[in-house]
């Protein structure tokens, strides 16, 4: 049999443009940064050809000098005031465009939140220019001799990309991943007349959402196909429970939502060779791990004790993750006896309260409110659990780095810590497939009754010794997750018109 045009078309890379409101280690505010620092790689080694655009917010801007302007970019209409600058390959592993724009390079801080913690009052123009460049570029209409065979867009942020494919006729195959359902993106009904949409799209059938317009709507109706980054939280968003108003539209897609769990950067988050520890350590040989627990009881102000387990949690302060649950029954884990290290920022109000439970027990709980990747790496190694009570979790990514820094997590049933984590039990333990404690429901109770398990266990150097080689010995790396992608990608492509 001759080689045919498409099969020889079909072995060329793949091509797929990633989009994305941030990215490690340019810009992050959580995990969706770590998974466009993550996942466009891990294509890429896999043999795809991946560019990510991304807001050319003025912070990423000033993570380093190589990025050059695109001489060729020609905007959208109306969109003179926009340029597109370029990261080479060789910086991050894949081309990075980063689109300037005012609202995104006049500006520092936080990529969606003001000073105060409120939105930027021009979120939707902003973002609205991000998705309709990304659906120029999608449609080579940009002046650029590359156009993509996939576009996968990710979050509310990039919502309005298949959008803008589906009015300017751009066809291309899109995928749109939810990382977390609960931010919606929505505005009052008035900005689709600002941002030039047509009237028709405020209709339930497409963008309205209780009366507002949700941009996270224009992903979930209008792409291709949907994805989010578990199983479990797949099937739970089709549910009230967990579906924010939006599960009878995903029930109605389900045939074209898939679970992917999210991978880590194996490389960036290793402790054998972390550049933000004190000390290294592997499976083998744990006692770097002991050095970087006093370090860190000191860097934080509590009593450099061996004896007493130190539980850590980093998370964004926000009612989702459950750190009230902790806070709760502060004074009950203190005594038995336990020292905590917290670092997040988020709503004044678990602010306030963190600050306050810091102040009460000092020696014993320690916290940091802020951003910072290096304590937060510090947290990972030098704590004996990993405390995550969220109370629902599309992925999460500190479980992952916990099981590879040896510090068991304790987390609640829900999302991707259910599909992460194996509690530990006789059978768990006996089979050696035990890495981490397992609570439900949501409650303070729970939750302490899981620490005292979890404290009996630590007790027993031997079975402890075995959970933390077992979580240790876990894969979570990007590989398996892309090659998922890469099979959706590829089930999304158009059947190749005959020459
Ligand atoms: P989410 O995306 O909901 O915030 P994830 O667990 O998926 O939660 O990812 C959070 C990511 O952000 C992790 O890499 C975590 O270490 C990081 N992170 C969260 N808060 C902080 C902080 N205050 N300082 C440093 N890193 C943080």
């Amino acid at each position: 049999m001759s080689r045919s045009k498409s099969s020889a078309r079909t072995k060329a890379p793949l091509k797929i443009l990633f989009v994305a409101s941030e990215m490690t280690p340019l810009i992050k505010t959580g995990g969706l940064g770590d998974v466009a620092g993550g996942l466009p790689m891990a294509l890429a080694a896999l043999g795809a050809e991946v560019r990510v655009l991304l807001p050319a917010y003025q912070d990423l801007l000033a993570q380093t000098p190589d990025w050059a302007p695109e001489p060729r970019f020609s905007p959208p209409p109306g969109f003179a005031d926009c340029r597109l600058l370029t990261l080479p390959a060789e910086n991050l592993g894949v081309p990075v465009w980063a689109l300037e724009s005012p609202g995104f390079s006049d500006r520092s801080g936080n990529p969606y939140l003001d000073a105060a913690g409120r939105d930027w009052p021009d979120n939707a123009q902003r973002f609205n220019r991000l998705c309709r460049v990304a659906a120029h570029l999608a449609g080579g209409r940009a002046g650029l001799p590359w156009t993509p065979d996939v576009v996968h867009a990710n979050d509310w942020q990039t919502g309005l990309v298949p959008v803008w494919m589906l009015l300017e006729r751009i066809d291309r195959p899109t995928l749109f991943t939810v990382h977390n359902l609960h931010y919606r993106g929505d505005f009052a009904p008035e900005v689709l007349a600002d941002l030039g949409l047509p009237g028709w799209l405020n209709h339930p059938d497409a963008l309205e959402f209780y009366g507002r317009i949700a941009f996270m709507k224009g992903g979930l109706v209008f792409a291709d196909a949907l994805s989010t980054v578990s199983p479990t939280y797949a099937r739970e968003i089709q549910t009230p429970v967990l579906g924010e108003g939006l599960d009878g539209l995903l029930r109605h897609r389900q045939q074209v939502l898939h679970g992917v769990l999210n991978g880590i950067d194996t490389a960036l988050w290793n402790p054998a060779t972390d550049p933000h520890l004190p000390a290294h350590y592997d499976a083998h040989d744990l006692s770097g791990k002991a050095q970087i627990k006093r370090a860190l009881q000191a860097e934080m102000g509590l009593a450099v004790r061996d004896d007493i387990p130190l539980l850590g949690c980093i998370a964004r302060l926000v009612p989702q993750k459950g750190i009230d649950l902790i806070l709760d029954i502060l004074s009950e884990l203190i005594h038995l006896p336990v020292q905590l290290v917290f670092l997040g920022s988020g709503i004044p109000e678990l602010e306030d309260r963190l600050r306050h439970a810091c102040a009460s027990a000092p020696g014993s709980v320690a916290g940091r409110i802020g951003f910072d990747e290096g304590l937060a790496h510090r947290i990972e190694a030098g704590s004996d659990l990993f405390l995550m009570p969220s109370r629902f979790e599309p992925c999460g990514l500190n479980q992952l780095y916990s099981l590879r820094y040896g510090t068991p997590p304790l987390v609640h049933h829900s999302g991707g810590l259910a599909d992460s984590i194996v509690d530990t039990h006789e059978a768990s333990l006996a089979d050696g497939t035990a890495t981490g404690f397992v609570f439900s429901p949501p409650t303070p109770w729970a939750l302490l009754d899981a620490v005292r398990r979890a404290l009996h266990c630590y007790r027993q150097p031997e079975q402890w010794t075995k959970v933390v080689r077992t979580a240790m010995a876990q894969d979570f790396s990007w590989n398996h997750s892309a090659r998922s992608y890469l099979r959706i990608y590829q089930g999304l492509q158009r059947p190749i018109a005959a020459a």
